[in-house]
């Protein structure tokens, strides 16, 4: 495949309706009709709608019932007005705020530490990451005096931290995992500088779905007066409910007097709309590192807690009222009909004998093939339907579960075709998988020229009208 026949493919993918639906590049010069909009809308929601809620893809839809998604939009139509930055318009959304900070706390762990936990509402897990990073940025230039700061992340941490790396100009020490897909405790304690702000810890990481051994390195920066970040963005809402079921969760949230702060993605398992997460803090202090204040400004005194200005009170609303109507008991049984299937495809993946999963991760499992090429199985298997995540070094594909996938027979189905999938390429053995997993697209890229500018094509392709 060259670049041009990438290029045309990803804009197939991407661009599907060229030709099928009205293209805006300019204003229409008098408005359309409501309702022919409606209309087009809801041909795209039919359009699209059964790939996520049938349970196809992995991770991306987390609750997905129709009866809550009912709910929240009617809190959104509510509220859809507000914004939290006008909060003497709206102390409603200020209080919503205030009250997912706190249940999220103590949720994971203010309710056991003398410590106050503290913390803002953000647009999703990226930004909870970004707001950290950036907090341990501040702390170290006030408190240490560190003009170069660096931050310790494992190589299985979410890109965000990459992310905040490059945004924020804070060296990002990778530390490798080890063969358990663990961060690796001794090499960090090596990688620790004067310059060091903050280790960070996943609860689980996305990629193999392991936990890091956050005890032992949240007790390392302790020891150094470093801070220590848990990313419990994927598992913040799950990992609290699976203890209490009963199942082996080391120790990850701020029960540990190591841990400084958390991110934990209400937009995920927590069930809210997407576009919110919550970042915590041990003490009020850190806090106040995050914070953004102008005295001087033409337009008057101005401070905003995270990077946006304005802000969706709707969303906070909906995340709110998801977590209120859902409850301790909701989120147990959730959790409880989640881990029962993981349990299942977890099992009936190292029945398959070419297959193998990657360790003994709680509810997003990570698998391979002895012999085969993985990405050809995963090929197969978006042939039949499913969008699974590719993840690379080492090769292999992922199924974050939720609450889609322990609809009845659905997990089954996804063996059957796995079966299938795997036969299929051991009948064709030269045909092999395209390469290059893309997170957040179903299809694995093959890679021709510079993966770099492939991926800025990507981008440029999805902003073409
Ligand atoms: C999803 C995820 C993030 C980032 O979240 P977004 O909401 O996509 O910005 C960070 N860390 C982990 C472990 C995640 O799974």
């Amino acid at each position: 495949m060259d670049s041009n026949d990438l290029t045309r493919s990803i804009e197939k993918s991407m661009k599907p309706y060229r030709g099928k639906f009205p293209t805006f590049t300019q204003l229409p010069t008098d408005g359309r009709a409501r309702e022919e909009i409606l209309q087009d809308m809801r041909a795209f929601y039919k359009l699209e709608e059964s790939k996520w809620k049938d349970g196809y893809v992995s991770g991306t839809v987390y609750n997905g019932d129709q009866d809550h998604i009912d709910f929240l939009n009617e809190v959104y139509a509510i509220n859809s007005q507000s914004n939290p930055m006008h909060f003497d318009t709206w102390p409603s959304s200020v209080k919503f705020e205030a009250e997912i900070v706190s249940m999220t706390a103590n949720m994971l762990g203010a309710a056991s530490t003398e410590d106050e936990i503290s913390g803002t509402v953000s647009s999703g897990g990226t930004e909870s990451i970004l707001l950290a990073m950036k907090t341990y940025r501040e702390w170290g230039r006030v408190e240490k005096w560190i003009t170069k700061p660096e931050m310790i992340v494992p190589t299985t941490a979410h890109a965000a931290f990459d992310k905040a790396s490059q945004f924020f100009n804070i060296k990002a020490v990778r530390v490798p995992v080890g063969k358990d897909f663990r961060a690796d405790v001794e090499a960090t304690r090596a990688a620790i500088t004067k310059n060091t702000v903050v280790i960070v810890g996943s609860a689980p990481p996305f990629p193999h779905g392991i936990i890091d051994p956050i005890e032992e390195l949240s007790e390392l920066a302790r020891e150094h007066n470093i801070g220590f970040h848990t990313d419990a963005c994927l598992g913040g809402f799950v990992l609290p409910w699976a203890e209490k079921l009963g199942y082996k969760v080391p120790p990850f949230d701020f029960r540990l007097p190591g841990v400084t702060s958390m991110s934990a993605d209400t937009h995920k398992y927590g069930y809210a709309a997407k576009g919110t997460s919550v970042v915590l803090y041990r003490g009020s202090n850190l806090r106040r590192h995050q914070y953004y204040m102008i005295t001087d400004w033409p337009g008057g005194l101005y401070l905003s807690p995270t990077l946006a200005g304005s802000r969706p009170g709707a969303l906070s609303a909906a995340c709110w009222a998801a977590m209120i109507s859902i409850g301790e008991k909701g989120y147990l049984e959730a959790t409880r009909r989640i881990l029962q299937t993981a349990d299942l495809i977890k099992k009936a993946i190292n029945d398959i004998p070419e297959l193998y999963v990657f360790g003994d991760p709680l509810f997003n499992v990570a698998f391979s093939a002895h012999d085969l090429d993985i990405y050809a199985i995963s090929d197969q298997m978006e042939k039949r339907g499913w969008g699974l995540n590719g993840l690379q070094h080492p090769p292999g594909i992922h199924l974050c579960l939720t609450l889609r996938h322990t609809q009845p027979g659905l997990s089954e189905h996804f063996i059957v075709d796995l079966q299938d999938s795997v036969k299929w390429v051991q009948q064709h053995p030269n045909q092999a998988g395209s390469l290059g997993p893309v997170y957040g697209m179903a299809s694995n890229i093959a890679l021709g020229g510079a993966v770099k500018d492939i991926l800025r094509d990507i981008l440029d392709i999805a902003y073409s009208a």
